[in-house]
């Protein structure tokens, strides 16, 4: 019963086609006409202005398979890409949509049916579960989507309801908003948090995973002096969600989207381009049965957000969207890195992306050769701008872990030679099952700043994927300090001693880094 990633997709479009609806085609990545998106991050986005009423199309029914990129923004799991088994930075979105045309018994019908026939994807419905929004003061309880997955024998017991967080949707402070339903698969107790322990829904984040959204437009938000004020919408509409990797998981058997198809082959060239240039052989850790450092699955995960932003026409620069697409790239070539490439690798990725996307996403295959060179001088440039602060860093979180080790006799001891870099997970891990977390001196990365101008977020993150804690207060309180000097020098009318070229440098990169941040809060 197998079936490919492409096929899932290739499925979910002909469902949808079978019940009338147009197959459009993904929109780009930026957003067109809409200053206030970072990047598409749904696939209603390209049809804001059709649920709004402002534009019209030819039909009123519509599928697509949605490029979306939540790094930044309203949506931003660039973090939780290396963490959790469900987060991409890039992924596709299938979703149905309904222009005034059908509405929540349908949309729920279709989905059940998509979900649960053999002949589509025939999964076993006592492995799902539905939720409804549980209502509010301005907005009752959603009787009516409870009722419909009633009727497609949904069982009372396995629909949950909750509240506005999770189960009202809003595009903004104003326009079409309603309440949503979220359908979960139960992975099983093996992908639990814990997987000796049987929780129940809702309190397995890792065992229950959201695979899709139906949105019910049904409101029209408008704020008035008396507060905000929801008009039913004469026709209300239908948007949906679904990830694709994550419903080829359910489909594939795995217990994670980095194990699907859609990845394997990225994650198995992640591993040969890291060792080709000077990374460590993991091969013989793998066969054994270890997991893969997660190392492998974030520069998978970042070769696609790269291959498919570039390919939209997003460069790396110091502010907006560039700027997320630079840290997108040097977050991949720090855990190239981190493995041990000593040498550029991340260019390589380009070409298994586009082999694996080709297909469904053409555009891409003529870029090929430009997108590599885009990210060749990107890491060109990391190895001029942060390479030798980046080494800095390294040296000073293995410094912090080992120190921390040492003051509370945590040994690691092994028969063979082991690499350094396994030698600190090892100790890691020890002083996690004493509660302590070593934390990263802000003092002394506030010195990489101010030497090297390593970017903060840069060092933040890297804290946070070594498994350790960052010290903001005493960043700030030292940033604070040399801004006090540097006030009291200049009244005195002396010259700033560091090196003026790192100071433009440190100026430069924080530039980018608060635009973008004004940018993130305008959505
Ligand atoms: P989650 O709660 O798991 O973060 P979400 O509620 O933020 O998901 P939605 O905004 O409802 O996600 O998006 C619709 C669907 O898109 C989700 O049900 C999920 O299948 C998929 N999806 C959302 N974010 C991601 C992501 N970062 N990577 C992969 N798939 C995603
Ligand atoms: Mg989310
Ligand atoms: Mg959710
Ligand atoms: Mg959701």
């Amino acid at each position: 019963n197998y079936r490919s990633g492409s096929q899932i997709r290739e499925d979910f479009l002909r469902f949808f086609e079978g019940k009338g609806h147009r197959r459009v085609h993904s929109a780009s990545l930026v957003p067109a006409n809409d200053p206030t998106l970072l990047f598409t991050n749904a696939g209603m986005n390209q049809f804001k202005d059709v649920f709004l009423g402002l534009e019209k199309r030819d039909y009123s029914r519509a599928a697509t398979s949605q490029k979306c990129v939540r790094a930044g923004g309203k949506h931003n799991d660039l973090e939780n890409v290396g963490f959790t088994r469900r987060h991409h930075t890039f992924f596709e979105m299938l979703g149905n949509f309904s222009f005034g045309d059908y509405f929540k018994k349908d949309a729920i019908a279709y989905a059940w049916e998509l979900l649960t026939s053999k002949e589509w994807f025939g999964i076993d419905p006592l492995r799902l579960y539905c939720t409804i929004f549980e209502g509010d003061d301005a907005v009752p309880r959603d009787s009516e989507a409870y009722q419909y997955w009633l009727d497609v024998g949904v069982p009372a017991e396995r629909i949950f309801e909750l509240g506005a967080k999770d189960n009202f949707w809003a595009m903004g402070e104003t326009g079409p908003c309603g309440p949503c339903s979220e359908i979960y698969y139960d992975l099983g107790k093996d992908a639990g948090e814990d997987p000796s322990v049987d929780k129940p829904f809702g309190e397995d984040e890792q065992r229950y995973v959201e695979i899709w959204n139906l949105v019910f437009m049904q409101f029209d938000r408008t704020v008035t002096p008396g507060g905000p004020l929801l008009t039913p919408l004469p026709k209300p509409s239908i948007d949906t969600g679904m990830g694709l990797e994550r419903i080829a998981c359910v489909l594939q058997g795995v217990l994670s989207n980095y194990e699907t198809d859609l990845f394997t082959p990225l994650i198995a060239a992640a591993k040969h381009y890291v060792m080709l240039m000077g990374g460590l052989d993991e091969t013989v850790d793998i066969a054994n049965g270890s997991s893969l450092p997660a190392s492998y699955r974030v520069i998978a995960d970042h070769a696609r957000a790269t291959t498919f932003l570039i390919a939209d026409g997003v460069l790396p620069a110091n502010e907006g969207r560039g700027y997320v697409l630079r840290k997108i790239i040097r977050r991949a070539i720090r855990h190239g890195r981190l493995r041990g490439a000593n040498k550029q690798f991340f260019f390589f990725m380009v070409k298994p992306v586009v082999e694996l996307m080709g297909t469904a996403y053409p555009e891409l295959v003529n870029l090929q050769e430009k997108i590599q060179n885009v990210v060749i001088h990107e890491e060109d440039r990391f190895i001029r701008t942060v390479e030798v602060g980046s080494r800095k860093l390294e040296d000073l979180i293995a410094q912090t872990i080992v120190d921390a080790a040492v003051s509370n006799d945590v040994v690691v001891t092994s028969e063979e030679e082991i690499p350094e870099i396994v030698q600190r997970s090892l100790q890691l891990g020890v002083l996690r099952t004493k509660n302590i977390v070593p934390v990263l001196s802000g003092r002394q990365c506030f010195q990489l700043y101010e030497t090297f101008g390593m970017p903060l977020d840069f060092m933040t993150d890297a804290a946070r994927d070594a498994g350790i804690a960052f010290d903001m207060e005493g960043f700030e309180r030292a940033k604070e300090e040399e801004q006090a000097r540097a006030r009291a020098s200049w009244k005195g009318g002396s010259q700033k001693s560091a090196a003026p070229v790192y100071r433009e440098l440190t100026k430069t990169e924080f530039e980018g880094y608060s635009a973008l941040k004004v940018e993130g809060a305008k959505i």
